[in-house]
């Protein structure tokens, strides 16, 4: 059936009321014409002329579909790749070909900052299943992928030098069972598994070659990696390599990295200057391998009970001026961030990072908000965060750790934390909190993977999926008039979608 090009605006629609077009995240303003426009070809092919203008806002773009054809006008790459991603999401199948319905979209993001964690420590998922992450991630116009790269139980990166870090960091003699459950242990902060496999896990761990690989396919994808390398705390794999680095060598079960899950009293020995050696060299390596502005360091969770005992941190302390063991992790954060800064690069860390005397240079994650979790470490908070003048990305837990269960009756595994439903997932809000003066500090969010009962890509697929829409809609739309029952739809087409092309999904709950 033929129709008149000339047909009236039928609608214009909100991101709260979004009519016949099931899209996420929401764009900002669209207009819905009557007819379509058909291609012989998919929206990776399809033809659209690119104009540049430079009123458009960064990574904004606008699009136009008539029944003569596709335009689209942005002031950057990036624009015009998120119109391709719209497009992609508005394309369909028509016959032999496809068709485009007759819009007009004017579209920007609410944050620049819009990232997904994952953990590659607990469970290293590898390079088919990340590139297969980086593909949805563009779909959904997220730009950050925080790639958690160093934890207690594996370390996934080849550093030049220290050949025993993928050797042994990289592998682990036993892990927690399937199904097992994890209990406070004898020893404070540390924690046991109620079962264990006694299957070797690894060694895996990535490359350069590996690494460029994954940076390579991001760039296309104009996403951003942001490794993270941890310290001082969650360094058992690193320590399990190199006994030498930690407080009390002779306490660390050497060769291979930490075999349970929870947090680990052995840290990096800040006294010591062949520990601090080794964590500029790698920090220097990971410079050179990743074109990032910025780099993380981590900094949660870290106890400090071996640098009360020990005679190497406690002379820094002295020789520093330092007036309790806390401000160890103080100083080792602004020596990091002043070698990072001569670099140009930006020194990140979750929260614990501020509670020290750190440069306004540095960008803090926030993960708490009551302040009790983290193993005694100072809190602040992501708003109080913003306040003291540091950028901050938001990311509490509560709110975006989707390797949370999704709070089923009736779950098969053992998870982290309480459950985190999808509607409750979707009234996280970067800005809560945060006073008006202080806003322009919130760079924007994430949703988090952690590793520990994600045992594959599926797994972490189901968890991602479709919490993950929320998030995208949380960091890229308007946040006026959001509205989880109209979300609920567009992200239970859009969840058919991904399921028809063969990924796992959770529930709509
Ligand atoms: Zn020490």
């Amino acid at each position: 059936m033929k129709r008149l090009v000339s047909l009236c605006i039928v609608s214009v629609v909100s991101a709260a009321a979004f009519g016949g077009l099931s899209l996420l995240p929401a764009p900002r303003e669209v207009v819905q014409r009557d007819g379509f426009f058909t291609a012989a070809e998919d929206a990776d092919g399809v033809k659209a002329s690119f104009s540049t203008d430079a009123s458009i806002p960064k990574e904004g773009y606008r699009l136009v579909i008539s029944q003569t054809g596709i335009s689209v006008a942005s002031s950057d790459p990036a624009g015009a790749f998120y119109a391709r991603q719209t497009l992609r999401q508005l394309a369909e199948k028509a016959g032999e070909g496809w068709r485009y319905p007759c819009v007009e979209i004017v579209d920007h993001p609410q944050y620049s900052w819009r990232g997904v964690l994952l953990d590659e420590g607990r469970h290293f998922f590898g390079k088919e299943t990340v590139r297969k992450l980086l593909d949805l991630m563009a779909r959904y116009k997220f730009n950050v992928f925080h790639w958690h790269l160093t934890e207690d139980q594996g370390w996934r990166l080849e550093i030049p030098g220290y050949p025993k870090l993928t050797q042994c960091g990289a592998m682990r003699r036993r892990s927690p069972a399937h199904g097992a459950t994890l209990k406070r242990g004898k020893e404070r902060f540390s924690y046991a598994s109620t079962e264990m496999t006694t299957e070797q896990y690894g060694p895996f761990f990535y490359t350069a070659a590996d690494v460029r690989e994954i940076l390579a396919y991001a760039k296309e994808r104009h996403i951003q990696v942001v490794p993270e390398i941890e310290m001082p705390g969650h360094a058992m794999s690193a320590l399990g390599s190199y006994p030498e680095f930690a407080c009390f060598p002779e306490r660390i079960p050497a060769g291979a990295a930490a075999d349970d899950w929870g947090i680990f009293p052995d840290v990096y020995c800040i006294g010591n200057d062949a520990t601090i050696r080794f964590l500029e060299h790698v920090i220097d390596y990971v410079c050179e391998l990743f074109p990032s502005p910025v780099i993380h360091i981590g900094g949660d969770e870290c106890p400090r009970i071996r640098w009360e005992e020990c005679p190497k941190c406690q002379a820094r302390m002295k020789a520093e001026g330092l007036k309790k063991s806390g401000d160890l992790q103080a100083w080792l954060t602004r020596h990091m961030a002043e070698r990072l800064a001569k670099k140009g690069r930006r020194v990140m860390g979750w929260d614990e990072i501020l509670g020290g005397d750190v440069p306004k240079t540095a960008i803090g994650q926030s993960w708490r908000l009551g302040g009790r979790e983290g193993a005694g470490t100072e809190h602040v908070s992501g708003a109080d965060g913003a306040v003291k003048g540091y950028d901050m990305v938001m990311s509490p837990h509560v709110l975006t750790y989707y390797s949370n269960h999704q709070g089923l009756e009736e779950e098969l595994f053992p998870r982290n934390g309480k459950g985190l439903s999808l509607e409750k997932a979707y009234t996280f809000d970067p800005a809560s909190g945060v006073p008006e003066e202080a806003r322009k500090h919130i760079l924007g969010g994430q949703c988090c993977l952690w590793g520990e009962y994600l045992w594959n890509g599926y797994d972490l697929a189901w968890r991602m999926w479709p919490r993950a829409f929320a998030m995208s809609e949380i960091l890229w739309s308007a946040p006026a008039n959001r509205d989880f029952a109209e979300f609920s739809k567009r992200a239970a087409a859009e969840r058919r979608r991904l399921i028809g092309m063969g990924i796992s999904c959770g529930p709509m709950k």
